[in-house]
């Protein structure tokens, strides 16, 4: 999609840190971390966020959370701790418009507010 960012690094028009990618989903480090591990999980689709995501794209959204996982035994954060979090819409504080999973560890993580 013209003008979003994380379809951009999904093109390779901009730069990102990638840590894994395969045909429909890619994972990249979060430019401005919240903590020692901080990626990002996107679908290669744009979606604007779950809403939009249908019931056809329950397999995507299974295999992204498997990605995860997997990335997170690889940053050595499966045993500590670790957080997914997809910010949708304005009350979630979502800023980009792409959907996106947040893979946050390495450290204690505050509570939820
Ligand atoms: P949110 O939409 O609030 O769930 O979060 C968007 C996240 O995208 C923020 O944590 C940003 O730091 C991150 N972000 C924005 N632009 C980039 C970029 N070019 N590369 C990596 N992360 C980014």
């Amino acid at each position: 999609m013209a003008d979003c960012i994380f379809c951009k690094i999904v093109a390779k028009e901009i730069p990102a840190q990638i840590l894994y990618e395969d045909k429909d989903v890619i994972s990249f480090r979060d430019i401005n971390p919240m903590a020692p591990v901080h990626l990002l999980i996107i679908p290669k689709q744009h979606y604007q966020d779950l809403n939009t995501a249908a019931p056809a794209d329950e397999c995507l959204l299974g295999h992204i959370l498997a990605v995860a996982q997997k990335l997170a035994v690889e940053q050595g954060i499966a045993e500590s701790g670790y957080r997914v979090v997809a910010n949708n819409g304005l009350n979630a504080g979502q800023i980009v418009d792409h959907l996106h999973f947040h893979l946050i560890g390495g450290h204690l993580l505050p509570d939820f507010a």
